[in-house]
Order: structure tokens, then C-alpha cells, then sequence
């Protein structure tokens, strides 16, 4: 598994392209982060249910991205990410992608044949027992029922991955896609034990995997901060990264194999404990962002004033009126409170500032409303219903837009996680690299 032509970087960034008109803003902000001395490069992730729901084809994405390296002159990689696909729904992102998240969480608990089970554990006697990583102040230790239990949880999704995997690889060839395995939209978290076991299976397959997506420990609701003990989450984070190394070593998986955090967006008080754990550990990571995007397209039109605005508040009523069915399939992913949701009559009288502080997620500002932050979050099928109407506005607007897009992805998610600039003082985040430099 060492014939990989293409490979991603230490350090990058997913990013969310709704309605593909942000490519240019996003990328500003790599090269924001490339003006303040670090490589983050951009991937931009959709899924099959986002173009599903706002009715776009996978082919859209790539000619964003494309037309805004070109426009910016972006001289390192990129990437276009078919996010969270299975062998169902891989087949149209085949073209345009060249990074593929291996969705297999819905595969985990299915049973795998016992002889496969067998011939696992029979090839894998060095999992058994105590195993000393680099990195752990206490050995993994497997006792032969923890192993066995492991593969029965575990691998008939790895299976799974191979098989979507292969269909990737007879079409694009390989070494010519990154591959991520992504366990995460579950409901129990994986282990870092279970992830070294899920990685053995992983090389089994012959899948080389450059980013894992395993589910952490905690909350990770759309858009809104992280809800658990975040010093578990680091001590996790530090065991996830130990057994990532040993995979490596043990079982030749790519050398740039990483973790890939998909956050949901905004989980800021986990940013620092990220951080400083790629400090320690010289590791690198893919912080997977999503539907932050959007929020700063509407938040730049109600910035705007005027028909922007108005239509700001229009999405936020017919988001209100429509909230069950948009929260349904997202049910697992949010918590809103019915109480907070300020009703439509109250927002059509806001001015942009109360649209904007409301919507804006600056931690600890009294105005921020997560609930109103999360059904707006889930509510892009909104907007894409208006179609023409909103996109235009998008246009009539970019310049605010973009400003909005920028600052947030740079300052509040690129800053503190690969510069360790706290996100409190995000607003300020540009003023103090000046000051740095
Ligand atoms: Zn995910």
C-alpha cells in the first residue's frame, strides 16, 4: 500500500458549499491561514443528502472549487470531497471527486460470517494481548473476547468499505483518490481500541486509508459548540492518534493517515484541546466543516439591509413553519429548544444587527440564540427552494458575503485549530497575527 500518487496534506480543511457560490471566500481563507506560515489546504465536502435536498449534481462542486483555484491561483492541492457515500449512492460523484468518505456507520453491528470473524482474530494475534503504543501512558489491553467482540461489531463495515472502496478504485485507479473511512453519524462512540482493531481490518481489506473519521466521545450537534467533557475528549483524541501510528507501523496503512473530526461545525471549546494535541504529537488532522457556510451566506444578506434582509427573515419563517420536517432527518444532530425559537411575527421586526447577533455563534455574546442558529443550520432546503430568487440575492451581495465567509472560516475554525488562536477572541484573531508577525 505504498503506491499512493495522490495525498493529502498534513493539515486540511472540509469545507460545505451549499449553494456552490462561496468556493472563492473559503479559499481566501487558506491562504489567509498560508500568509500567517501554515499549509491548510481546502477540501469541499458535500454529501449525497445535501445535493439531494438542494438538488445539485456533484459536478457543480468540482467547477466551484476549480474556478476558484484559478482564480485565486492556489498553488498546493485541493480536493472534492464525496462525503459520507455508500456503494448506493457513490456513483455520480465517481467523476468529480477525488476524495471519498467511505460511509459505513449504518454496517456496524451487522454480523459478519463467524469464519470470517475466525480468520480474523487468527490473523491478528498481535492484537491479543498487551500492546504498547508510542504516545499511551498505558498499553491497549485486548483480552481475545474483546478482540473477537470488536470484529463481530466491526467487520462487516470494514467489508462494506472495501466494497465501495473497489468500486472507486475500478473506475478512478489507484492511488489517483484519497480514501476516508467514516464511522461517526452513530450513536456510541468508538474506543481508541476499537479503532486500532477497526484499522487492522481496514489494511485487511487493502483500502489505504489517508483519514479516519471515528465518532468521539460528546455531542457534536450542527453548528453549535460540543457538549461532553472535553479533557476526555483530548485524552481520546492523544490514545486515537497512538493507535493511528502503531496501524501505520504495523500494518503499512499510508505514513499521512490522520483523524478526520467531522465537527458539525463550531465545536470551539474542543479546538484548543485538537490543537495542542497536534502540537505534542507532530500530528496532523482534517476538520471537517459543514452548513457553516450557509449560515454566513445569510448572515452577509441580513448584514445587507434591504431586500436581503427581508429575505433573511423570510427563510427564518418558512424554516419555522416547516421545522419538524426539516429537523427530522437530522433528529440525532440537534437539540433545539421550541421555547427559544422566536416566533416569525418578532424577527420581521429586527434590524440586521438583531438578525446578525442572534445568528452569530460568538461564544458567550448574550444575543447568540443556538436554537434559532440550529433550525437555520438544518433549514437550507429553504432556500433552496427559492431557488433563482436566492441566489441572485447572493450575487447582488457578495461582497458581504465573502467578508462574513472568510472571517468565520479563518477565525473562528482555521485560527484555532492549526494556529492555536483561541476563538474568544476570534474577532480579533487577524490583529493579533499582525502583531506575531
Ligand atoms: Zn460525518
Amino acid at each position: 500500500m505504498t503506491n499512493q500518487a495522490l495525498k493529502l496534506n498534513k493539515y486540511s480543511v472540509g469545507t460545505g458549499d451549499r449553494f456552490a457560490h462561496q468556493a472563492k471566500a473559503q479559499l481566501q481563507a487558506c491562504i489567509k491561514a498560508l500568509d500567517a506560515g501554515i499549509e491548510v489546504v481546502p477540501v469541499w465536502n458535500k454529501s449525497n443528502r445535501e445535493h439531494i435536498i438542494i438538488g445539485s449534481e456533484p459536478s457543480s462542486a468540482r467547477q466551484a472549487a476549480d474556478a476558484a483555484i484559478r482564480a485565486l491561483g492556489w498553488k498546493l492541492p485541493y480536493f472534492c470531497d464525496a462525503d459520507h457515500i455508500t456503494s448506493q449512492t457513490v456513483a455520480r460523484f465517481l467523476d468529480p471527486c477525488d476524495f471519498f468518505t467511505l460511509d459505513v456507520a449504518d454496517f456496524i453491528g451487522q454480523p459478519a460470517p463467524a469464519a470470517e470473524i475466525d480468520a480474523f482474530v487468527k490473523r491478528h494475534p498481535e492484537l491479543a494481548g498487551s500492546i504498547e503504543l508510542a504516545g499511551a501512558d498505558d498499553p491497549f489491553e485486548i483480552t481475545p473476547q474483546i478482540l473477537k467482540q470488536t470484529a463481530q461489531k466491526f467487520l462487516a463495515a470494514v467489508k462494506k468499505a472495501g466494497e465501495v472502496y473497489r468500486i472507486i478504485e475500478a473506475k478512478r485507479g489507484a492511488g489517483n483518490f484519497i480514501s476516508e473511512v467514516s464511522m461517526d453519524e452513530t450513536d456510541r462512540a468508538q474506543s481508541p481500541v476499537e479503532l486500532l482493531i477497526i484499522l487492522a481490518a481496514i489494511a485487511d481489506e487493502g483500502i489505504p486509508v489517508q483519514t479516519i473519521a471515528p465518532k468521539f466521545s460528546g455531542r457534536f450537534n450542527k453548528g453549535v459548540d460540543y457538549v461532553g467533557n472535553v479533557a476526555q475528549f483530548e485524552s481520546e483524541m492523544v490514545l486515537d492518534v497512538a493507535a493511528i501510528r502503531y496501524a501505520v507501523r504495523q500494518y503499512g496503512l499510508p505514513e499521512n493517515l490522520k483523524l478526520s473530526v467531522h465537527s458539525g461545525s463550531d465545536k470551539f471549546s474542543i479546538y484548543p484541546a485538537i490543537h495542542s494535541t497536534m502540537q505534542r504529537l507532530n500530528a496532523g488532522v482534517h476538520l471537517k466543516t459543514a452548513g457553516t457556510t450557509w449560515l454566513e451566506e445569510l448572515i452577509g444578506l441580513a448584514e445587507a439591509g434591504g431586500d436581503g434582509l427581508a429575505l433573511a427573515k423570510e427563510i427564518y419563517a418558512q424554516a419555522f413553519a416547516h421545522r419538524e420536517e426539516l429537523c427530522a432527518p437530522y433528529a440525532t444532530v440537534i437539540d433545539i429548544d421550541p421555547a427559544r425559537l422566536p416566533s416569525p411575527a418578532e424577527v420581521s421586526g429586527w434590524t440586521s444587527e438583531q438578525y446578525t447577533s442572534a445568528l452569530r455563534h460568538v461564544p458567550g455574546a448574550a444575543a447568540y440564540n443556538s436554537s434559532l442558529r440550529q433550525l437555520l443550520h438544518v433549514g437550507f432546503k429553504v432556500a433552496a427552494k427559492l431557488g433563482p430568487h436566492y441566489l441572485d440575492l447572493l450575487n447582488a451581495n457578495e461582497t458581504v458575503i465573502a467578508k462574513n465567509v472568510t472571517e468565520n472560516l479563518f477565525n473562528r475554525h482555521i485560527a484555532p485549530v492549526f494556529l492555536g488562536i483561541p476563538v474568544k477572541t476570534a474577532r480579533t484573531a487577524d490583529a493579533l497575527m499582525m502583531e506575531k508577525a
